[in-house]
């Protein structure tokens, strides 16, 4: 018998294998992918570090969760700092002062805050109920048209009227020129990719890939003391209350005979008639390692409907409706104590990856506190 059952090798499963496993627990990880880190899977192609599941950049201000992930991995320095492109014209993302010059040849704050509030005079915005609300407020109409509405319609499968309004306050709005997309203390990507990083947090531990929880829970019915649970919280509890719902890709990777395809590592592409939303050319995310000049690998992100027969849920959909149906699953986790939920779909929650190994390294704690009980 396991001490814990841990479903899904991805960064919470990772992060309480381990941290139980320094406790003297043994703990059984599960995935039923072939592969081990769920989303933030890497593989080296051409000697390019590739992100399998779309660009993933480390950045956190939590020194807890940046000393943490320094443990298994040594981080190269990295910037993030996307391009949008809007028919044929180029701009600094997030919006900044370089935006604003782009778009209005404004120089200063105060020139860039003028040619905005201008925008605003005829739309009231006191309290944004909706995306598109919320980003016309921020930047006014002309970057909502250019820059935001199409991105987030087909990012999201629905207008920007039809979605929450944090969805685009992930993104900073400043008044500097500065065009480093996150607004973190630390940010970088582990040197050896994200799975070396993964494989070292496992080391040690039993791991069984191509492994469903479901299929195998019905043969091992008492395997374990307690199950750390990653999967979608809907189908762990078969859908009773309904389907929430969540946003698939299609990454479709391709490789280019250049050793430059697109001049950065990530492009947005924010008109509706570009049927992509980015395109990640991985080289770009280290220096040092592309031993092969001749060629890089490009990842064309394509988001599609969610079907659970057919591709992978990547994003929760985090409206009024979908909240509702997950406040009624979570209820039902009280008849559950000794499952752990945990992650971007164990708690359907928006989150980054330092914010999941912060709720891991919380839910290890809890456990310990219940166990010196
Ligand atoms: P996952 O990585 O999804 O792992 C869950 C694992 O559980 C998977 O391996 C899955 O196969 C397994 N599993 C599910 N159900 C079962 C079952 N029934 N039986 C067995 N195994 C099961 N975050 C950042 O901080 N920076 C970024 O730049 C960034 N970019 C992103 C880009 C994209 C396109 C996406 C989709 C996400 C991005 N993220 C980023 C978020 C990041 O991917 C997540 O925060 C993090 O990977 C979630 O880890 P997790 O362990 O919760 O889930
Ligand atoms: N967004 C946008 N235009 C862009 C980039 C982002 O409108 O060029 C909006 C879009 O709604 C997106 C949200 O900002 O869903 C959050 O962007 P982020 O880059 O954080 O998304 P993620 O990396 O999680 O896909």
């Amino acid at each position: 018998m396991y001490d814990y059952l841990i479903v899904g090798s991805g960064l919470f499963g990772a992060t309480f294998a381990y941290l139980a496993n320094q406790h003297g627990k043994r703990c059984l990880v599960i995935d039923k992918r072939n592969k081990l880190g769920g989303n933030i899977f890497t593989k080296f192609l051409h000697g390019i570090c590739v992100h399998q599941y779309g660009a993933h950049i480390f950045h956190t201000s939590d020194v807890e969760v940046w000393n943490f992930v320094n443990k298994f991995a040594k981080f190269d320095n990295f910037i993030n700092s996307p391009l949008a492109i809007y028919e044929g014209q180029v701009f600094n993302l997030p919006f900044n002062l370089n935006t604003f010059n782009r778009l209005w040849g404004t120089v200063t704050p105060q020139q860039a805050k003028e040619k905005i509030a201008q925008q605003l005079a005829s739309v009231s915005q006191e309290n944004p109920v909706n995306l598109e609300q919320q980003a016309i407020k921020l930047v006014g109409e002309e970057i909502y048209e250019k820059l935001i509405k199409g991105y987030t319609q087909k990012q999201w499968g629905r207008p920007c009227d039809k979605l929450p309004s944090f969805i685009i306050k992930r993104l900073p709005l400043r008044w500097t020129y500065d065009n480093n997309y996150f607004s973190d203390t630390y940010q970088g990507i582990p040197s050896n990719g994200y799975t070396q990083m993964i494989e070292n947090m496992l080391k040690g531990i039993e791991v069984r890939l191509n492994v469903d929880y479901f299929d195998f829970i019905k043969l091992n019915k008492n395997i374990s003391k307690k199950t750390v649970y990653t999967g979608m919280i809907d189908q762990f509890f078969d859908y009773r209350f309904g389907e929430l719902e969540y946003r698939s890709l299609r990454f479709d990777e391709q490789t280019f005979d250049t050793d430059n395809y697109q001049g950065n590592a990530v492009v947005n592409y924010t008109s509706i008639d570009v049927p992509y939303t980015r395109t990640i050319e991985h080289r770009h995310f280290s220096k040092e390692s592309c031993s092969d000049k001749k060629k890089t690998i490009v990842t064309f992100e394509y988001p599609q409907n969610f079907n659970r027969l057919h591709n992978d849920p990547y994003y929760p959909i985090c409206d009024d409706a979908n909240n509702g149906l997950l406040a009624k699953y979570q209820a039902l986790q009280k008849a559950h104590p000794n499952i752990i939920f945990g992650g971007r779909l164990g708690e359907y929650k928006y989150y980054d990856m330092d914010k999941v190994i912060k709720q891991s390294i919380l839910a290890w704690n809890q456990e310990k506190m219940l166990l010196q009980d």
